[in-house]
């Protein structure tokens, strides 16, 4: 907890994330995490999961604009990765954040911009997938995931597992019967807000996947589990099973580059794995939210720089 508290404070400082955003890429660390900073970079990466058997869902990486052009710059953006998967046949889907959408300066342009993404996928026959951001964007992302999916019914969302509300924004999302990325959690919430610690929120995560797997069974949900904790992994796969839900009405989610060994596992098991492939010049608060969930991720960062700059 001491190590992940410091990376994200290292994460706060500019001149660090500068330094490593200038060597990230260049010395090739970044990429372990980052399918690279162009969509055509990341679309190689996505062909390569693809023809691996893998589902992929893009995201162009970044959060919080502050003007409406840049909101509608992205919204750009996220149609012409949705075009570009289409043309190239990809199987899976974009997850967009709402931030990048506007959502700081305007719910209702938010809305709009994310309603637009979500038609022009339905026209094509895709889906897309909402991320979950902090918990003062929970109640605006809940509220603009259920008007895109009443309208477009092609909509995903992440659900956090830490947070005390969640049993009951899941049962309030079944009428839409959506599909529902559950994850444990990713930003540092108050104890008045979310569980602390990993054995309560690896409880709660037990908990509401069996919820989501029980819904299933009738119809209504599309659970995807996304983590890359084996045991929980392993919960899902056994509770599934138990409950004789099909292995084709879930699926499991797993990060580009992490646990890639748990990655074939699923695939083996006969999974279906859709793998988040995170692209964009703007990697390095991403870069460090995955070091922070794994201390030992700095070693081979650490490795990455001695080895580049002693040869
Ligand atoms: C597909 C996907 C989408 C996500 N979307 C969101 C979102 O929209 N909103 C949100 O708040 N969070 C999101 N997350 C992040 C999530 O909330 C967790 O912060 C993250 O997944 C770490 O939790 P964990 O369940 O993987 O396991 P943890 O309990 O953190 O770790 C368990 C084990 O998993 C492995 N592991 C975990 N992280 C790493 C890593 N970085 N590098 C190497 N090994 C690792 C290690 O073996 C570790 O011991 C997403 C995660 C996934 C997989």
């Amino acid at each position: 907890m001491l190590i992940r508290n410091f990376i994200f404070w290292l994460s706060s400082k500019r001149g660090v994330t500068n330094a490593i955003a200038r060597r990230g890429m260049k010395y090739g660390f970044a990429r372990r995490f980052v399918a690279g900073e162009t969509l055509a970079e990341a679309l190689t990466a996505s062909d390569e999961l693809c023809r691996a058997g893998r589902h992929v869902s893009l995201n162009h990486l970044g959060e919080n604009v502050t003007t409406e052009a840049a909101a509608r710059e992205v919204c750009a953006s996220y149609l012409e990765m949705t075009e570009q998967m289409h043309a190239k046949n990809l199987a899976g889907n974009i997850s967009i954040k709402l931030t990048q959408l506007g959502l700081d300066l305007s719910k209702e342009l938010c809305g709009a911009l994310t309603l637009s993404i979500a038609k022009r996928a339905a026209e094509l026959g895709r889906t897309i997938e909402m991320d979950m951001e902090g918990s003062v964007y929970t109640d605006a992302t809940l509220d603009i995931f259920e008007s895109t999916q009443r309208e477009t019914g092609n909509c995903g969302l992440a659900i956090q597992a830490y947070l005390h509300r969640t049993e009951k924004d899941i049962q309030r999302l079944a009428p839409l019967r959506p599909k529902i990325r559950l994850v444990k959690g990713a930003y540092r919430e108050p104890a008045n807000i979310a569980v602390q610690g990993k054995p309560a929120v690896d409880a709660n995560y037990r908990k509401l996947t069996t919820l989501l797997l029980e819904g299933a069974t009738r119809g209504l949900y599309f659970p995807a589990i996304a983590s890359h904790d084996p045991f929980m992994v392993t919960h899902a796969q056994s509770e599934a099973a138990r409950l004789g839900l099909p292995k084709d009405k879930y699926e499991l989610q797993m990060i580009y580059g992490i646990r890639r060994d748990l990655q074939q596992q699923a695939r083996d098991a006969g999974n279906i794995l859709q793998v988040y492939v995170p692209f964009g010049t703007d990697w390095c608060p991403y870069f460090m939210r995955r070091l922070s969930e794994r201390p030992a991720n700095c070693w081979f960062v650490l490795r990455s720089l001695v080895a580049e700059s002693s040869s």
